[in-house]
């Protein structure tokens, strides 16, 4: 089975991510951990992306999509694979049609984990950390969004975008992202 999931920060993504893989028995690339390794390996690439993750930014999609193509080519990707953290632009989510159109292994689905803006503020407020100002968090939903509104959209043209509902305890929101996954 071949996943993209997409979340805001705050959402609880990275776990249940870690989950669905582990359900599922795939891999999980998430492009960020990918890149941060090749950072700290100093591959050419790595340092390459390292001067756009510094400084904030999204690195180059030439290089992603590179990095990615490589990973797909390696053998525990041909049962299936959860992307995370990508595809971050449209050109990346077609060149990702094309990879796998091409290996004639197109994405089952595209999972959104769904939690409104003032239910993360709230959360994040809960857990206390400093560097999770008001101010902060909703300037980091906005990137979000103007991210991945273009992405959603493209997904829901092709039928692919299922919306889960990711509010209440990571025990139910993993049973909602069970029975989506189960169903298709
Ligand atoms: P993440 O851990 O997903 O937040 O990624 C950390 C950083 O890696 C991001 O801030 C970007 O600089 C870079 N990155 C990760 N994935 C992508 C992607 N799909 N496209 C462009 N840049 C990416």
């Amino acid at each position: 089975m071949r996943i993209v999931f997409i979340g805001p920060p705050g959402a609880g993504k990275g776990t249940q991510a870690e989950r669905l893989t582990e359900h599922l028995k795939i891999p999980h690339l998430s492009t960020g951990d990918m890149l941060r390794q090749a950072k700290d390996h100093g591959t050419d690439i790595g340092k390459l992306a390292g001067q756009y993750m510094d400084a904030g930014k999204l690195v180059p999609d030439g290089v992603i999509i590179q990095v990615v193509g490589e990973r797909l080519r390696q053998p525990d990707c041909q049962q299936g694979c959860l992307f995370d953290g990508f595809p971050r632009t449209i050109s990346q989510a077609e060149s990702l049609d094309e990879f796998l159109r091409s290996d004639g292994t197109p994405l089952d689905a595209v999972l959104e984990l769904y939690v409104p803006e003032n239910v993360l503020v709230e959360r994040l407020i809960a857990r206390g950390r400093g560097d999770d100002n008001l101010e902060a968090i909703r300037q980091r939903f906005k990137d979000y969004e103007a991210i991945t509104t273009p992405l959603l959209d493209y997904y829901k043209e092709r039928a692919l975008l299922y919306r889960i509902d990711g509010t209440g305890t990571m025990d139910e929101v993993f049973e909602r992202i069970k029975t989506t996954v189960n169903s298709l």
